[in-house]
């Protein structure tokens, strides 16, 4: 039971309380192992639930944490309202239905019937839910910690502001926004409300992936090289808001290609130093002004590795990244699907089990938020803008020709 210093200046009563807490702390483990409870989770819940806790709870002034923040947090469950329910809320909603940190208590949409359907299958009270005129009134509801925004991309940065100025922890889709300077401005709302802001990157918790990024960072493939990533699908209906640059933002890059970019950084473990990029288009009348189609980028690492990436709306089949040091590989294919992902690297077939990315994420932001525990690879807001400021580099290499310095 980790109990915090004393701070020097405690007082004797602060002293009295200690030792008496600590002599009700002695028999009450003792109890507990009487009662064989030999789960650290069946110790909390009888522990916070006890009425041991509530002596420990008058302890401030003596320097001992209070119960409230030493024990319970990693009991806490994240309430979560979901923004936008669509088809990849749709999919988050099942998967938290397993989660043992997070839950679903609130509903924002613009459908009353959306919300009606939605509400009995999660068994979300009509209280909590809400439209997007009236949804800064999550500020007065106890029950909602933190709202998932899953909403076509060009409307996240004015709903994460709003979010966080009603005082919620924000989960955002990527791409957080459609630039860099609406991602500056996320993360400096969520600053200011002093909330967290994290972006959905679920790869970031997936085994396959994260035994690689391990394999990398522990010198196991000697220094870096190269890293491909393909990523890409043959998109189908044009009307779609994903083909409209008002809604979506820009093309291809923003909805899929922002997966290459995004592993390339945490494959090769730096920050790229400079883009060069080439578009082209066959279906000019599908992939409008601003709408890519096909972006064929590079990117170059301090270390001297290059990364070469492709990006498409026209192509199936691609979902690929390699990953290339002086003493070996690591390879993920299928690489940033639902999975099952598969993987090998010069030492063999990865064997990690499947594991359903959107109750693995959610548990994890919840102790993220909860208990600010530090994710391997980072999900925070500034994640999410580094990766706008490439793409925007990477835009802006196609427009010129030119190679595009980025300082990250
Ligand atoms: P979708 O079209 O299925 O759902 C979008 C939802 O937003 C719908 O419920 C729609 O009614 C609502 N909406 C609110 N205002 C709208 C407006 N003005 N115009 C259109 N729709 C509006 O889209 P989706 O596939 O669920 O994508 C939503 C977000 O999730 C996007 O940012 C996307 O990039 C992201 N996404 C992430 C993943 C992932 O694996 N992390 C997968 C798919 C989508």
């Amino acid at each position: 039971m980790p109990l915090k210093k004393f701070k020097s200046g405690t007082s004797h009563v602060g002293i009295i309380q200690l030792v008496s807490t600590s002599f009700h702390l002695y028999f009450f483990i003792i109890t507990i192992k009487r009662s064989d409870m030999n789960t650290r989770r069946k110790f909390i819940k009888t522990f916070a639930s006890s009425a041991f806790a509530i002596p420990m709870a008058v302890q401030a002034g003596t320097g001992i944490i209070a119960p409230e923040e030493r024990i319970l947090p990693q009991e806490k469950v994240l309430r979560v309202a979901l923004m936008g329910l669509g088809s990849y809320a749709g999919r988050v909603a099942d998967a938290m239905q397993a989660c043992k940190r997070a839950k679903i208590t609130g509903l924002i949409s613009g459908t009353p019937a959306k919300l009606k359907s939605w509400q009995t299958k999660y068994g979300v009270p009509e209280k909590n839910c809400y439209n997007y005129e009236n949804f800064d009134q999550i500020k007065s509801n106890p029950e909602i910690d933190a709202v998932y925004v899953i909403t076509p991309n060009a409307l996240h940065r004015d709903q994460v502001i709003r979010i966080a100025k009603a005082g919620k922890h924000v989960i955002c889709e990527k791409p957080m926004g459609i630039n860099a300077k609406e991602g500056e401005a996320m993360v400096q709302a969520c600053k200011d409300a002093n909330v967290k802001l994290l972006i959905g990157y679920r790869m970031h918790f997936e085994p396959k992936t994260l035994e690689i990024v391990r394999m990398r960072s522990n010198n196991e493939l000697g220094k870096i090289l190269f890293f491909q990533g393909l990523s890409g699908f043959r998109i189908g209906d044009p009307g779609q808001w994903r083909l409209k640059k008002d809604l979506a933002g820009g093309g291809a890059m923003m909805d899929i290609g922002i997966y290459s970019v995004n592993g390339a950084r945490y494959m090769v473990g730096e920050e790229p130093v400079w883009v060069t990029a080439q578009e082209t288009k066959t279906d000019p009348q599908k992939f409008k002004e601003g709408v890519d189609e096909t972006i064929t980028f590079q990117l170059g690492f301090p270390g001297g590795a290059i990364a070469s990436c492709l990006s498409t709306y026209s192509m199936n089949n691609l979902d690929k990244f390699f990953l290339n040091g002086d003493k070996g590989f690591g390879e993920l294919q299928p690489a940033t699907g639902y999975g099952p992902i598969m993987g090998r690297t010069h030492k063999g077939e990865l064997t990690h089990p499947h594991v359903t990315h959107q109750t693995v994420q959610m548990d994890e932001m919840a102790a993220i938020i909860l208990d600010n525990k530090k994710a391997i690879v980072p999900v925070d807001g500034e994640e999410g803008l580094k990766d706008l400021k490439i793409i925007d580099a990477i835009y802006q290499a196609v427009r010129s020709g030119q190679k595009v310095t980025l300082k990250l």
